[in-house]
């Protein structure tokens, strides 16, 4: 079996030599994917996993842009449409300077599997631009956006290819990119999600992503006859995911002790209440400050500067922030601490050995792809809203949001079980690679 993988890994990384991340995520599917299909001789000799990791398209453009000093700026951006055999390619634009082909090709991978285990028609896709949004002027923003927008819009559309954001997109860049498409297309259509409530959003896709990781976490406890009520949480990350996995975390009677950002993180012994938490949103959403800013407000916390959190005691871990943050030495310091369970609300932040380590020691590992998937699915929502030309009601898309993730952690029960362990890492990748196989292998060899 290792040799099968082996060849196949390698035949996979001569054609995308240089691209660790991609390669990471490639790899994690493989490892799973393959025993399956080998054991249960189905798919076999089809290739479908080999035609699976190949993009559909990528597009790579110049985005030129003047900035308030009016001096003219270049920054490269990317569109990668990975698979389209469910739906049209879905999946987040990321603006960050770290973000290179290789960076976006596992998220557009990843997000194929996510995207199937929502059990919504979505294909998978990913973009961006190593435009970094951070200490720019609102004017600096719109017209990057309208710059990438001017060249994404001709391979974009609601039946095609539906972007949202992801690190670096919130609302006021999708407001600024969805402006220009409607400029440049003369049409109002859901070609992007994450919008305003009031132009064709969803509600609760901000909150989407945060509280359906902490939805699947509940689920997970709930298996075992406990809940998240009492348990100490620590949080990386202080974004759109981290904010709203706290809310929904304190909410249900967590205790969560830290956030943080790439400074740094902040600790909080007697727990970030809801009033403390409504400080945060203000600090990084509106004054777009730092985490470090929440010492002035509650000055008995404390800051550890350019570390993360996992060496604070918890019973449970919510990587929030960025991939690879997490790493095999984190993983022992949050066992060795009594940590019992783990969710990934960010993308591939625990790295193949934390994983390996968290599953050979039957802690309960909740892989992004199904923890995180609340987000899509909202956003698979929205599109829904917009096609009917309707909106539901806040309590009617959180139940919708809570009956996904139940269904997801039952697919993952379905094909995860194990000798007195959940292995949730195969269970999603096999049960969200089996309904794209499927329907490739009956779209014949395209
Ligand atoms: P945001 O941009 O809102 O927040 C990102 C947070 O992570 C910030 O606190 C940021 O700190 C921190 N961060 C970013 N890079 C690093 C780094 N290299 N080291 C330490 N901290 C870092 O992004 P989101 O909350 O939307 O996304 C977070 C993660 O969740 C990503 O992996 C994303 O792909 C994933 N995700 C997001 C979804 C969504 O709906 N938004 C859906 C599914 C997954 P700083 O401000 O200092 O940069």
């Amino acid at each position: 079996m290792k040799k099968i993988i082996d060849n196949f890994l390698s035949e996979v990384n001569s054609r995308n030599k240089n691209e660790p991340e991609f390669m990471q995520a490639v790899s994690e599917i493989a490892e799973t994917v393959i025993p399956y299909i080998i054991k249960n001789n189905i798919y076999y000799g089809q290739n479908v996993l080999l035609r699976m990791v190949e993009p559909e398209r990528v597009i790579s453009f110049r985005v030129a842009w003047i900035d308030d000093n009016e001096e003219i700026k270049v920054n490269r951006g990317y569109r990668v449409e990975m698979n389209s055999a469910i739906g049209p390619y879905k999946g987040g634009l990321r603006f960050h300077p770290s973000v290179n082909l290789s960076i976006l090709k596992f998220l557009a991978f990843e997000q194929i599997f996510k995207n199937s285990l929502t059990t919504l028609p979505m294909g998978g896709g990913k973009g961006g631009s190593d435009f970094d949004p951070k200490g720019k002027t609102d004017t600096e923003v719109m017209r990057f956006c309208q710059s990438f927008m001017t060249e994404l819009y001709r391979h974009i559309g609601p039946n095609r290819d539906i972007p949202a954001g992801d690190i670096g997109v919130g609302s006021r860049e999708i407001g600024y990119l969805f402006g220009q498409y409607k400029r440049l297309k003369n049409e109002f259509t859901g070609v992007l999600t994450g919008k305003g409530v009031s132009w064709g959003g969803s509600l609760i896709r901000p909150e989407a992503t945060g509280y359906g990781v902490v939805y699947f976490i509940e689920n997970i406890l709930n298996q075992k006859s406990d809940s998240i009520k009492g348990k100490r949480i620590v949080i990386s990350g202080s974004g759109n995911v981290a904010q709203y996995a706290a809310e929904k975390a304190i909410k249900l009677g967590g205790k969560v002790l830290t956030l943080s950002d790439s400074s740094g993180f902040i600790y909080d012994k007697n727990g970030i209440s809801s009033e403390k938490l409504s400080a945060v949103m203000k600090i990084k959403n509106v004054k777009r400050g730092r985490i470090s800013d929440y010492l002035k407000l509650y000055p008995k916390s404390e800051f550890h500067k350019g570390q993360n959190p996992w060496k604070i005691k918890c019973d449970i871990a919510l990587p929030c922030a960025t991939q690879n943050e997490l790493n095999e030495n984190d993983a022992k310091t949050l066992f060795n601490n009594g940590c019992i369970c783990l969710g990934e609300g960010a993308n591939m932040p625990c790295t193949p050995e934390a994983i390996t380590f968290f599953v050979n020691n039957k802690v309960s590992f909740a892989p992004g792809k199904a923890s995180n998937a609340g987000g899509v699915a909202v956003s698979g929502l929205e599109m829904a809203q917009n096609s009917l030309r309707y909106n539901w009601s806040r309590k009617e898309v959180d139940e919708k949001l809570k009956n996904i993730m139940f269904e997801i952690h039952q697919s993952c029960l379905a094909y995860g079980k194990e000798k007195n362990y959940i292995n949730y890492v195969k269970g999603a990748n096999i049960a969200g690679f089996v309904k794209v196989a499927d329907a490739m292998l009956a779209q014949g060899v395209v």
